[in-house]
């Protein structure tokens, strides 16, 4: 069975936002709101059965502020990298308002990082003062459900390090790669829409270029693609103005609907 849900891009920049602290370039200084790129996170809304945010930016409290998010029922963690969790102690307002704890999901690796970048939410030790987010920590060992909601997680190289996309239904959300491994193709076969990292064109250690996102995405063969996790080299008019049918930039603010599978 499916459910129809809402995709919002809550952000689709690169690490250092677009635009990026200094810099004087033409997109840094483009006018075109989607140019202006904050950090990367997705929301996937299926209504009245499960509200999920993919990361917590550091942007996480502007992001939910616009678009008017006020219930989550779990955080998914593509990785520990800093633009894509600093956002984590948001979820104090979420603890507030909803009278418990959120429920977070990511790989051993990524929450033994994220335990030490946020020491003091599972230390245990006392606190003078200062609110504390509650957080209910599961581990990603395979597929999984939140409020009967399907979610397969896809295993991606971000470089030497091994990190997670996700797969609801006919969508699929694969941010920070550079390779898809083997064993992961067959699990984005047949995604009618597909979000994938493109951080420039360029050559990069741990990010597909627009290039090699492109052949990526010919090989999966989606319906439509979305590129995301954009640096201020790529400009919004001018790149899309080159990007073959069906393909095309991620803007911040951007909504999609999808079919996700019910679990
Ligand atoms: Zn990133
Ligand atoms: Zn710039
Ligand atoms: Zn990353």
């Amino acid at each position: 069975m499916t459910l129809p849900a809402r995709i919002t891009f809550l952000g689709t920049g690169t690490s250092s936002g677009v635009p990026m602290i200094g810099c004087t370039c033409a997109v840094c200084r483009s006018m075109n709101p989607r140019d202006r790129r904050l950090r990367p996170s997705i929301h996937v809304d299926v209504q009245g059965q499960a509200a999920i945010l993919v990361d917590t930016s550091p942007d996480l409290r502007q992001q939910v502020l616009t678009h008017g998010i006020a219930r989550l029922d779990a955080v998914l963690f593509t990785h520990s990298h800093a633009d894509h969790i600093l956002g984590l102690d948001e979820i104090r307002r979420f603890n507030f308002m909803q009278q418990g704890p959120i429920p977070c999901y990511a790989t051993p690796l990524a929450w033994e990082s994220i335990r030490q970048t946020f020491h003091y939410i599972f230390d245990g030790l006392p606190r003078q003062g200062g609110g504390i987010p509650k957080i209910d920590a599961h581990e990603i060992d395979g597929p999984f459900s939140i409020g009967g909601v399907r979610v397969v997680p896809v295993p991606l190289w971000h470089g030497p390090l091994p990190i997670l996309g996700f797969r609801f239904g006919s969508f699929a959300y694969l941010t920070d790669c550079s390779a898809i491994p083997d064993d992961s193709w067959p699990l984005v076969a047949g995604v009618d829409t597909l979000v994938i990292d493109a951080l420039r064109d360029k050559k990069h250690s741990t990010h597909f270029t627009v290039a090699e996102a492109l052949d990526a995405i010919a090989r999966i063969a989606p319906r439509r693609a979305y590129l995301t996790h954009m640096a201020h080299d790529l400009g919004h008019a001018e790149t899309s103005a080159r990007l073959p049918a069906g393909v095309e930039l991620a803007y911040d603010g951007l909504v999609l609907d999808a079919l996700v599978d019910a679990s």
